[in-house]
């Protein structure tokens, strides 16, 4: 029997639900792995949830392989437009950008919103106004568009394109839900929007309930998928209910999607920590790749039914 004490520090990490192509999918899984690592050192010096999070984010959006920062997916335009949340359950402050361009990373400066000014959320020239302000350098847009985020744009402008297939291969949003060793809770989401999206489009991502939520009084959820359906049946927050009502982090998680399934046929997945440290990964969408590092061991998985486990320290 673990004690509540060993339970903590946690973090669970996503990196976007969807369907992978196979040749990508080993790519999905080793980013999220590293990132979970990375996020897990900060606990484990002592570090805070909102210092994890932010940081573990922050290696996926600087990691080409996701649709976050770096690897964004373009809009209609070909332009990048980023959303991004963080949140801290401790006094449920959070901070959040939206259709932001040109920085290399939107979760920081969604970090910056919470701690320097008394909104919740900068959109698009205010937020880039924001960012000079506060000193973060402007980065050329082509810096942070791949080959392959181009190769699908191309590909879904076609006239013949299929709305299905065009979300398909997109590379995933990613995002964190922690709790640090004092039992405080964070959660942290990223996001370049879905492929060929309208310019100014802004996704649940950086909506607060919707794209993340965190309270240390219940736990935490990051989600990803289609953000309409997402904000339809407001996820992050739905799933808390559940477990204010004293369903499990899992149980919670399953109930959520699966209403988001049913009711607006919408598909995503989930990170979600309750402040024991009891944590899942769920989703409803074909895969989704997910890690998390608990007592010293890092779990993953990338399709439906998949844990592996293995020491944390062992760089694989
Ligand atoms: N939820 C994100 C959005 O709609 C996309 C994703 O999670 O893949 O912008």
């Amino acid at each position: 029997m673990h004690s509540m004490r060993a339970m903590l520090p946690v973090i669970v990490v996503h990196g976007g639900a969807g369907h992978i192509p196979k040749e990508r999918a080993e790519l999905s899984c080793a980013g999220v792995k590293e990132a979970a690592r990375g996020g897990y050192g900060i606990l484990r010096a002592g570090g805070s949830a909102m210092d994890a999070v932010v940081e573990t984010v922050t290696i996926l959006e600087n990691n080409p392989a996701y649709n976050a920062g770096r690897g964004s997916a373009l809009n209609v335009k070909g332009g990048v437009e980023m959303d991004a949340i963080v949140m801290d359950g401790r006094t449920l402050a959070s901070g959040a950008v939206s259709a932001v361009r040109r920085v290399a990373n939107p979760v920081q400066l969604a970090r910056l919103v919470m701690d320097k000014t008394n909104h919740l959320c900068l959109t698009a020239e205010g937020a880039s106004q924001f960012a000079r302000a506060m000193g973060i350098p402007e980065v050329p847009e082509e810096s942070l568009i791949t080959d392959y985020a181009r190769m699908r744009w191309k590909k879904n402008l076609a006239p013949d394109a299929n709305p299905v297939e065009c979300q398909m291969g997109k590379m995933g949003t990613v995002g964190a839900v922690a709790v640090d060793a004092e039992g405080n809770i964070a959660c942290a989401t990223s996001t370049g929007g879905m492929i060929n999206q309208m310019e100014g489009r802004v996704g649940d991502t950086p909506c607060i309930g919707c794209g993340g939520y965190a309270d240390n009084k219940t736990g935490a959820v990051s989600p990803t998928g289609h953000g309409e359906a997402i904000m339809k049946v407001t996820l992050s927050r739905l799933i808390l209910f559940h477990m204010e009502q004293g369903r499990s982090a899992e149980e919670a998680s399953d109930l959520g999607l699966a209403y988001m399934k049913e009711r607006v046929q919408g598909l995503g997945g989930v990170v979600t920590v309750d402040p024991k440290g009891v944590w899942a990964a769920r989703f409803s969408s074909l895969q989704m790749a997910w890690a998390a590092v608990q007592s010293e061991q890092l779990h993953y998985g990338l399709y439906v039914g998949e844990h592996f486990t293995e020491s944390a320290h062992e760089p694989s």
